[in-house]
């Protein structure tokens, strides 16, 4: 047992001792942090149990302050579903103090350490967007799937066939990644992002990923770094560049110009969903939307003939 899987399970272990508010048959209301998180549970949980997220659409979840309102939904709440592994870096205070006395599952952290990678070299962080390789997000779907049946015994057989259906798709997601992307060439998996979200992504499909502020967002990037990624950009004659629905475009635009005032076609390869889902009732609202129209935007943008609508042929387009 890694000492991640020791957290998450002792975030577990708290949670069996706080009291049951939801016997079987009753509703439960759980509030997730990230619309991932809340996808991935309403795709599991049986139909009585009502599922918020307080992160919508465009949220940066390292940024991101809770309002009075989000502290009144939490504390009210059967189970908060948070990411961890410090993605919601300015809760944290708050998680601690409601830690003491509410049910909190650390989905994030339920993913083996051997599969984490480092926040940087520096710090002993991991790094957290975890859900950009959907192998990773299984063990998260695990987590959440363990934790709902804990809480509603007699809901477990409809909530083990919900999850086994949906690990099914994260793995039909997983492959049809490595199917679009198989003929790009080695010296072309470069993916450049806002920031860098995709560091899993790179590694689950073998893409040297860069971002242009760090992997969190709170700081801003410097015109040295511009700079060095213009030359990067021209060396490696990089054809596109994304930006990121939960960033502002404004250091993509920069390296485009850069790249353009040095004869080098550079060109934008369209949004990418890093840290937070598409609208609301739309298939990119999803988790698995939203990662089969990056899966799609990035090997379409870098010349495969992949299907405009996505795997699902659900893509808005
Ligand atoms: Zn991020």
């Amino acid at each position: 047992m890694n000492i991640n899987r020791r957290r998450f399970m002792g975030l577990s272990t708290a949670a069996i001792a706080a009291p049951h508010i939801a016997l079987a048959g009753q509703s439960l209301n759980i509030v997730c942090t990230v619309g991932m998180l809340a996808d991935t549970a309403k795709q599991i949980a049986p139909s009585n149990v009502t599922i918020r997220a307080l992160m919508g659409p465009g949220t940066d979840p390292h940024a991101f302050r809770q309002t009075r309102g989000d502290v009144v939904a939490l504390t009210k709440s059967d189970l908060i579903i948070r990411h961890g592994l410090y993605l919601e870096a300015q809760m944290e205070d708050l998680f601690a103090k409601l830690g003491k006395r509410k049910t909190i599952l650390s989905a994030g952290e339920a993913v083996p350490d051997q599969h984490l990678l480092p926040y940087d070299d520096a710090s002993a962080q991991y790094d957290p967007h975890v859900w950009m390789d959907p192998a990773l997000w299984t063990h998260v779907a695990d987590a959440i799937a363990a934790e709902l049946s804990s809480k509603l015994l007699k809901n477990s057989a409809e909530i083990a066939e919900n999850h086994a259906r949906f690990v099914a798709n994260l793995i039909r997601l997983k492959d049809y990644g490595h199917d679009i992307l198989a003929s790009v060439p080695k010296q072309e998996r470069v993916l450049l992002t806002a920031h860098d979200a995709f560091r899993y992504f790179g590694s689950a499909y073998d893409f040297d990923v860069m971002g242009v502020k760090g992997i969190s967002t709170t700081s801003e990037a410097g015109l040295y770094r511009i700079e060095e990624l213009v030359d990067l950009i021209i060396e490696r004659q990089i054809k596109a560049v994304f930006v990121e629905s939960s960033q502002s475009d404004r250091n993509i635009r920069a390296l485009i110009e850069g790249t353009a005032a040095r004869d080098h076609d550079l060109k934008l390869g369209g949004q990418l969903f890093s840290d937070a889902m598409g609208p609301a009732g739309t298939y990119e609202g999803t988790y698995v939307g939203m990662m089969d129209h990056n899966l799609t935007t990035i090997a379409r943008a870098l010349g495969v003939d992949a299907p405009t609508r996505g795997m699902n042929d659900k893509l808005n387009v």
